[in-house]
């Protein structure tokens, strides 16, 4: 069975060296307090596009022949994803098609279309606009670069965990955000391959978690998609899943779900305490420490995936706290 282990990794660092941003890892005093245990962010939402996408993405693009170049790629994207490939797309001076559902925030597609992609909106679900990539691959015979279930796209979002363990190689935990499990599965790999008793803990939102339900059904099974502030976490893994399915059932060490107040929270934090501006997806694991549902037995690394929300959305969110108005008197 096909897998991505370790050396794969270290192959896409090499090959991405050049075309994305080392970022840092800092320390959260607030949250280390809180858990009684070192805390430490991976500021990976400062990436260039505003998320890890691009590491996926810049690899895959990297590994294709020249005569693959020369048809140019597609693919479905709730929006990181797409922007992403339609970066390193232009970089290559290649031609880019994204094709999303009608769920996916404006500012997410304008910024797509800014970056010089075409575009297509099909349906209401990722599964809608996966239909209109499989038409465009048969018709036009672009190349099909998929969100999540990929090699190459795995590989590239595990130099994340390589980098994440090289900045704390004392880490006992480590926490990402789980949607398809491409990010999860590239993470486990490489910071397990890497420290094999550091674990590794997936974190989703509780509305249409589809793989925390496949994990618990043993195989891939179909989620309704529903709205939620963690927007960049929407989306089935493929009935047809090849890789991200196995590979998070054998490396996860638990799955964490959080409710939409939990991951307003999240947010709030980020901000006032951190002072970092993240989208509800990027959030999600600072949400699952505040909400008390991490146990602490030792240094953490918790990761925020990307920054790419609405500011107005953004600003309702700070807005809406009420508990703030009480910090401040304090
Ligand atoms: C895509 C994405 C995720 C989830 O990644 P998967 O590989 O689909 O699990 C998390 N956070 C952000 C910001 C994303 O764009």
């Amino acid at each position: 069975m096909t897998t991505v282990i370790l050396q794969d990794i270290r192959a896409a660092r090499e090959r991405i060296a050049n075309k994305i941003e080392r970022t840092a890892t800092v320390l959260s005093p607030s949250l280390s307090e809180r858990l009684d245990v070192p805390v430490h962010l991976k500021l990976e939402h400062r990436q260039t596009t505003g998320s890890f996408k691009l590491r996926g993405a810049s690899n895959a693009i990297a590994s294709l022949s020249a005569a693959e170049k020369a048809r140019g790629v597609v693919a479905a994207s709730t929006g990181n994803h797409g922007r992403a490939l339609a970066h390193a797309a232009k970089l290559e001076g290649m031609r880019a098609v994204i094709c999303m559902s009608r769920l996916v925030p404006k500012n997410k597609l304008d910024e797509i279309r800014r970056l010089g992609a075409e575009i297509r909106i099909v349906g209401n679900s990722q599964d809608d606009a996966q239909q209109e990539v499989e038409r465009l691959v048969a018709q036009e015979g672009l190349v099909m670069l998929p969100p999540f279930d990929h090699p190459a796209i795995i590989a590239g979002q595990g130099t994340l965990g390589l980098e994440m363990i090289e900045q704390v190689p004392d880490a006992a935990l480590v926490l990402v955000q789980l949607s398809g499990g491409g990010l999860a599965s590239g993470v486990a790999a490489a910071v397990k391959g890497v420290s094999p008793g550091t674990k590794v803990i997936g974190v989703s939102m509780a509305r249409g978690a589809a793989m925390k339900a496949s994990l618990d059904a043993g195989r891939p099974v179909l989620v309704e998609e529903l709205p939620t502030l963690a927007d960049s976490l929407g989306g089935g893994i493929g009935l047809d899943n090849r890789l991200t399915f196995s590979m998070c059932r054998d490396l996860l060490d638990d799955v964490i779900l959080l409710t939409e107040d939990e991951i307003a929270a999240g947010i709030r934090h980020a901000y006032a305490q951190e002072r970092e501006v993240v989208e509800g997806a990027g959030a999600v694991c600072i949400a699952a420490l505040i909400a008390g549902k991490v146990k602490a037995n030792g240094p953490m690394v918790v990761l925020l995936s990307g920054r790419n929300i609405d500011m107005n959305a953004h600003r309702k969110i700070i807005c809406t706290d009420a508990s703030s108005l009480t910090e401040h008197a304090a």
